[in-house]
This record gives C-alpha cells, sequence and structure tokens, in this order.
C-alpha cells in the first residue's frame, strides 16, 4: 500500500479538485465538478442543495463507492495523511466503518431485514477481522445502542420490529461501532416525523462529540443545517458554489442561489406565501454555458452566460464561484 504524505495540520479529511463522471451514450455526464473542500477534526460540516445537485455522488464517491457507468474522474481524497485512491481494493474496505462511516438515507433499505441487530453489529466487525466472542459481542452491542439510546433488547430485534427512528439509531450503531473519525450521514431523517427527526440529529451530534468524529450532513433542509453544522457547503449541477461558517452564510451569503435558498425558509416573522426558486436545477447532460445557475439568477449579467465563475477563497474558511461575489 503506497501512503502519501501531505501536511495535514488541523485537517482529517481533504477532498480536493474531486470530478465525477456517469458515461452516457450521449456523452458523459460531470456529476461533480472539481469539488474541494476540507475538514477539521470534530467539525460538523454541512452539504446542502437541491436534488442532483451532486450532493449524495459526492457522499459516495468520498468512500471511493461510486458505481458503473459512474466513475471517479480525477481528484484526490485525503484522510489524514492517507491519500485514499491509493489504497487497494481491501485496505478501502478496511478503511469504511474504520476510518469513515455512512449513516445511509434509507435505514429500512441498509438493514438486512432478515438479520437481527446484533448479528448484524456482528457481521460489521466480522467484516474488519474483528470476531469477539458471545460474551463480548453482547457487551459491545449494549455499549453501542446505550450510545445511540436504545434499550438494550433491541439487540435481539428485526428490523421490521423497530420504529422508523430506532431503526434509524440502529443504522448510526453499526456506522460507529469501529469508531470511525468521519461520518457522513447522508439525509439521515429524510424519512422521519419532525420530532424523531430532533431527536435522531440529537443522537448523531451526541455519538459524535462521544467519538471526537467530524460530520458530513448531506441533505436539504436549511433549518436542519442551520441547527447543526459549524460550516456549510451549497452544491448546485455538481460545483461546490459556496462555503462558509453557518452564521455568516445565514446572514450574509455570496452567492444568489445560497440567498435564495435562504430566502425560500419559512419564518415566523414572514407571514404570507413561501418564496421559492423560479425554474429548475438543469439536467446535468444539457448545462447551460458560463454559470449553470445564470438561467434562474436575477443577478445575472452578460459575462455569466460565457464564463463559468472560478471558485474563490473569501477568508480561511470560505469560498464562493460567482462573478459578482
Ligand atoms: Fe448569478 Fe452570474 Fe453569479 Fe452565476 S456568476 S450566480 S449567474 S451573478
Amino acid at each position: 500500500m503506497t501512503v502519501a504524505a501531505r501536511d495535514m495540520n488541523d485537517t482529517i479529511l481533504r477532498v480536493d479538485r474531486l470530478r465525477v463522471a456517469y458515461d452516457h451514450p450521449l456523452g458523459a455526464v460531470r456529476a461533480v465538478d472539481e469539488v474541494s473542500f476540507s475538514l477539521r477534526p470534530h467539525e460538523r460540516f454541512g452539504l446542502a442543495g437541491e436534488s442532483g445537485s451532486g450532493k449524495s455522488t459526492m457522499s459516495l464517491a468520498i468512500l471511493r463507492m461510486i458505481k458503473p457507468p459512474g466513475r471517479i474522474e480525477g481528484g484526490e481524497v485525503w484522510l489524514g495523511d492517507i491519500a485514499l485512491s491509493t489504497l487497494s481494493a481491501d485496505a478501502m474496505r478496511a478503511l469504511r466503518l474504520a476510518g469513515i462511516a455512512m449513516v445511509p438515507q434509507g435505514s429500512m433499505n441498509s438493514l438486512n431485514p432478515v438479520v437481527r441487530i446484533r448479528d448484524q453489529i456482528r457481521d460489521a466487525l466480522a467484516d474488519h477481522g474483528l470476531t469477539p466472542g458471545r460474551r463480548a459481542l453482547d457487551e459491545r452491542v449494549a455499549g453501542l445502542l446505550t450510545q445511540v439510546g436504545l434499550p438494550a433488547d433491541v439487540a435481539g430485534k428485526y428490523p421490521h420490529e423497530l420504529s422508523g427512528g430506532m431503526k434509524q439509531r440502529a443504522c448510526i450503531a453499526i456506522a460507529i461501532c469501529l469508531r470511525p473519525k468521519v461520518i457522513i450521514a447522508d439525509e439521515p431523517t429524510s424519512a422521519l416525523d419532525v420530532v424523531v427527526q430532533k431527536q435522531v440529529m440529537q443522537t448523531l451530534g451526541r455519538v459524535q462529540q462521544d467519538l471526537g468524529a467530524a460530520i458530513i450532513l448531506v441533505g436539504h433542509d436549511m433549518g436542519l443545517m442551520a441547527q447543526f453544522v459549524d460550516r456549510l457547503g451549497i452544491m448546485y449541477a455538481g460545483r461546490l458554489v459556496e462555503v462558509a461558517p453557518i452564521r455568516t452564510i445565514i446572514t450574509a451569503p455570496r452567492h444568489p442561489y445560497t440567498r435564495m435558498l435562504i430566502d425560500s425558509l419559512p419564518s415566523l416573522d414572514h407571514r404570507g406565501g413561501l418564496r421559492g426558486i423560479p425554474g429548475l436545477a438543469p439536467l446535468l447532460r444539457e448545462l447551460p454555458a458560463g454559470c449553470a445557475f445564470h438561467p434562474r439568477c436575477p443577478q445575472a449579467v452578460e459575462r455569466c452566460r460565457t464564463e463559468k465563475p472560478a471558485v474563490r477563497p473569501m477568508g480561511p474558511d470560505a469560498t464562493v464561484a460567482c462573478h459578482l461575489a
């Protein structure tokens, strides 16, 4: 295994000019376009954007889980001083869960319906060469279930015997069984009602603190992002168009798309109709020239129709891709 080194001061994960394409008879479609960002240890980073903006594809690319016809075209992901592209398939499999773990979007689809929760945790451990005896396994499972706020008897249950919130917590228990340094939570509460959603997010936040892990929360719920993350990245048409600390991005967004996403949030002071974003996100295989947002952007100028805006730093923690920022 080749391990390339670089200065990773205060950075646990670095995504560097990552590109993902999907092959299509009419030509390859780029779903993730030169995305770069880094994550500090313990940081909560949000990735938001409309459906099809590339945020879930990027999560899968970080874990090298893109399946054909998709492929990683270029760029690099570093976990600490390990360049993930240099790892063999076996080393990468070992790194999933132990280094970076995913809490998936649909717990119902990711839990095996015919295997008890204890055995699903046992299988995850066994995949990483750990085969504790029955007593040690029971203790470990009980500890994990307590950590995610589930009673110990959940160990002997099948997924269908659990509520939606309990299933999502069981998924979190599996994701943290090897104490990963980075947790990617892809819309972890999308199918849950608001009360359960809040409980699951509290559990996720507590677990993250217990482990001292960093977290990437992927989703489109800006209200949830505002409450949970330290820094937010906004994706549009496969690009990361803005990154900034959450307080800055909510109060003073630089990119017109971010501003419109925030303006579309319901507010208690703002009675009256909700404001949406006009038009639809473009199809990735029919991206407009120049800035992909220009057909929907109220501030677009002539230059926006022909010239793609570069991603520019805006201080140590922020970037933006807009000609006018
Ligand atoms: Fe709008 Fe132009 Fe900025 Fe794109 S580059 S977001 S079209 S102002």
